[in-house]
């Protein structure tokens, strides 16, 4: 696509030009696309899980286009980036631009996700799988939403993209001893990176009185999950 043509339009909330935090080892330009189905009570993006209105994406693609040479990629996050209309009309833009992207993603729209990965419009996802299934749905407030992640690790981790598994150790949803079970339901997948839940900020100001899990038990519980996949932790002091 070119920069003369229709530019796709999306929610986009805001961009940064360039970090090095949002795709570990690259410098990424990042999107941040608002709207969310999920109400996690943790979610440290509160402002961008309601959805904001569709922007034209023409003034982000030209910058990009002016930084190419600059940056390694560009990471896409949200909010939920497949819940927006317009995201795979500005993946093929990017693609087309010669960009590579990272998508971050809660995994709860696998039919987005598979046509994405089908048509290998990213290089990396970084899926977020958020507590057990049995625990899946009081957490989203979205029934269903066990089964629409489960699916969305078969796609990724069927699909041969790069990838990551991601947890928040919010222990409002999660036990110490859940963290072995998800990594066993990841087997066969790239890597499992377990964060620290941080209460400075949440979408639910309840969520931030439980106490965070202590580097301890997170560093114990990560060692139990290498049986399944490599894991890391990001976040634990
Ligand atoms: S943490 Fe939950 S509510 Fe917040 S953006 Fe991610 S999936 Fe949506």
């Amino acid at each position: 696509m070119s920069l003369t043509t229709t530019a796709p339009r999306l929610r986009i909330a805001a961009w940064q030009p360039a970090s090095m935090l949002d795709w570990p080892g690259r410098i990424a330009a990042t999107v941040f696309v608002s709207g969310c189905p999920f109400r996690c009570p943790y979610c440290h993006n509160p402002d961008l899980v309601a959805p904001g209105s569709a922007q034209d994406s023409t003034p982000l693609l030209e910058l990009l286009a002016v930084r190419r040479g600059w940056i390694d990629g560009v990471a896409i996050t949200g909010g939920e980036p497949t819940a927006d209309p317009g995201l795979m009309e500005l993946l093929a833009a990017l693609r087309d631009m010669g960009l590579p992207v990272k998508l971050d993603t809660n995994g709860s729209r696998p039919e987005v996700l598979e046509r994405i990965l089908e048509e290998r419009l990213v290089e990396m996802v970084a899926l977020d799988v958020k507590t057990v299934p049995e625990r899946y749905d009081a957490l989203t407030g979205v029934a269903g939403s066990a089964e629409a992640v489960a699916r969305s690790v078969d796609l990724v981790i069927g699909s041969g993209v790069r990838h990551e598994f991601r947890t928040t150790a919010w222990p409002g949803s999660l036990t110490i001893e859940d963290f072995p079970r998800i990594a066993r339901a990841l087997a066969g997948g790239e890597r499992y990176v377990i964060q620290q839940f941080r209460p400075e900020r949440t979408l639910d100001p309840d969520a931030a009185a439980v106490l965070p899990f202590s580097a301890d038990a997170l560093t114990k519980a990560a060692s139990r999950c290498e049986a399944h996949l490599p894991t890391t932790l990001r976040g634990v002091r």
